[in-house]
């Protein structure tokens, strides 16, 4: 038997024989060509011809992983026919004649380096694609055939050193049930699709990991915990199917919730929403029976683009997610980028303490006219639904006074030109640097609602960079002084009657959600997978319960006071 702890990335648990997929390395030699006219046309044909293979994977995929998991392939044919690529391509073979495939490699190479050089795991994730598309124009010029994973008939998990997106797009209509892989994160395209797709799988399994299997061996893949087994003994196939019951039996009790409020064991009202970066992810919030959008990450619009979206292009973005989502409330958070998120259009300086620096509501001030194009695409789509407009990073009452009065000039040039908006539409504040929460009362009573962005909350709190992982064991959501700020601005919002929902992951915990009720929390926003197990553990505590565990761990002296009460009073009931 072997056994192998990597990342899960997609939940549940299958078992089935081994498919594995080796894939040659595209082998080429390194020739030079004299008629480079020629030698530009063949690529021009491989470029058609690898176009059109893109274009029908794309049309394979749409029905089983959905139109926004299909849109890679189109950010793959943008690749493909981006300039820069085939500008680079035609370089070498007209400036340093060398054949097309090895012109194709080359191009690929520098382009892979840069994408893994930038300090962003989504880019980075991007060399992947570079390397997919590449490869394939590489075999289309050799005249060669791709690895057919269409070829499996029977219930099967796919073991590879990695999934390209063509891979994944081709296992959407094959027998199977999981895969894991070498290499990988939780944003590889393979971890993406996986999710989308339902099935289980494994990543990170470390380099060689594919050489100790063969074809028709039996995999366990649990995805919930990262575990692979191959050929397994007897105990351990018996465990495997006793979690693996509990794991169906317990999805199908959280599916009675989709239809249900969310509320406390007594009565008490606790909406609970969804967040989402893009329009398409508004099917899972519903999927899953979200009460509202609590928070729509406005810069993923931004994000992975040489452009800005035109103010017609926010517009029909945000129509398409208020609509969707009926009359149901729509939280969109105006651009909160800078820190972590980059938006290569703005082509924004490095900076030395890029949390603390030049981001979101700060940039959008300093550039009035840039930030009035999102303002006007905003209050455009108001007029269709349920749409609430929130500000990120707010520091201080200048700078609420200061979005807001931009607001009121877009609506005043909407009126000019008869253009409708909803005229009361809601206003609202991120909560997520201390100096905000402290001053809470005051902010209340020129907002419409908070949502406590308990990442950031945390991470300025403590002084702890979110992502830097030599410190993670400092960031502490249940700091006693983290819980404390919580409830001073569930405490504000109460005295100035308005919602105090939390959009950070702390919100998305479930065993998290009763302390954050308890400390006045009204709403709870969440990625869509936790919707329905978090309206499962508020249902299980009265409010007084949740009161009552507030109260005590914002007594508490330490995290670890907090970390051990948690541990034994509130993780044993999240788990099954
Ligand atoms: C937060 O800070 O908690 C939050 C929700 O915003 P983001 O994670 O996008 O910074
Ligand atoms: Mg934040």
């Amino acid at each position: 038997m072997i056994q192998k702890k990597g990342l899960g990335v997609s939940n549940g648990y299958s078992k089935a024989k081994a498919f594995v997929l080796k894939k040659a390395k595209v082998e080429f030699e390194h020739r030079y060509v004299t008629d480079v006219n020629a030698e530009m046309n063949r690529l021009n044909v491989a470029l058609d011809e690898t176009a059109k293979q893109i274009e029908s994977l794309k049309e394979e995929s749409l029905q089983r992983i959905g139109e926004k998991n299909a849109e890679i392939f189109d950010a793959h044919l943008m690749m493909l026919t981006d300039d820069t690529y085939k500008e680079r391509i035609k370089y070498f073979i007209c400036d340093e004649r060398k054949d097309a495939v090895y012109a194709v490699d080359m191009t690929k190479n520098e382009l892979k380096k840069t994408f893994e050089a930038i300090d962003d795991e989504y880019m980075r994730a991007r060399a992947a694609d570079i390397c997919d598309i590449s490869d394939r124009l590489m075999r289309n010029l050799m005249g060669e055939k791709d690895v057919d994973i269409s070829s499996i008939t029977e219930p099967s998990v796919i073991i590879a050193h990695d999934l390209t997106p063509s891979d994944t797009a081709r296992i959407g209509s094959s027998p199977v049930v999981g895969f894991a892989t070498e290499i990988g994160g939780k944003t590889s395209h393979s971890a993406i699709m996986a999710a989308a797709m339902n099935i289980p799988a494994v990543v990170a399994l470390g380099e060689g990991f594919i050489n100790d299997i063969k074809n028709g061996d039996l995999v366990l893949i649990d995805g919930r915990e990262g575990h692979i087994y191959i050929n397994p003994t007897e105990d351990i196939i018996k465990e495997f199917d006793e979690k693996k019951d509990r794991y169906e039996k317990e999805e199908k009790r959280l599916a009675t919730f989709k239809d249900k409020q969310g509320v406390t064991k007594d009565g008490k009202r606790v909406i609970i929403e969804g967040n989402i970066g893009t329009p398409q992810d508004v099917d899972k919030v519903i999927e899953n029976g979200g009460e509202g959008i609590g928070l729509f990450r406005s810069e993923f619009l931004f994000m992975d683009k040489t452009t800005l979206p035109t103010e017609e292009e926010q517009f029909e973005a945000y129509k398409s997610v208020v609509e969707k989502m009926k009359d149901k409330p729509v939280i969109i958070r105006t651009l909160d980028i800078g820190g972590d998120k980059n938006v290569p259009a703005l082509n924004l300086p490095k900076e030395e303490n890029p949390f603390l620096g030049y981001r979101a509501i700060r940039i959008c001030l300093h550039r009035p006219h840039f930030f009035k194009v999102q303002a006007r695409a905003l209050l455009r789509a108001s007029a269709f639904g349920n749409l609430r407009v929130m500000f990120p990073m707010i520091s201080a009452l200048e700078e609420v006074k200061a979005a807001k009065q931009i607001f009121e000039e877009a609506k005043q040039e909407l009126k000019e030109n008869n253009i409708k908006f909803d005229e009361n539409i809601k206003i609202g504040i991120m909560i997520e640097i201390p100096a905000a929460a402290v001053n809470a009362m005051t902010l209340g009573k020129y907002v419409d609602f908070f949502s406590i962005g308990t990442n950031d909350l945390i991470q300025y709190s403590c002084a702890v960079d979110r992502i830097n992982e030599k410190i993670s064991n400092l960031y502490k959501p249940l700091h006693p002084s983290v819980l404390r700020l919580i409830k001073m601005v569930g405490d504000a919002a109460a005295k100035n009657n308005i919602e105090c929902g939390v959009c950070g992951e702390m919100g998305g915990s479930r065993g998290m959600s009763a302390i954050l009720v308890g400390l006045g929390c009204t709403n709870l926003s969440m990625s869509a997978s936790k919707i329905l197990r978090t309206k499962d553990f508020i249902s299980r505590w009265t409010y007084d319960e949740c009161k009552k565990i507030a109260e005590d761990m914002i007594s508490a002296e330490s995290a670890e006071e907090n970390e051990k009460y948690f541990n034994e009073k509130l993780k044993p009931l999240t788990e099954f």
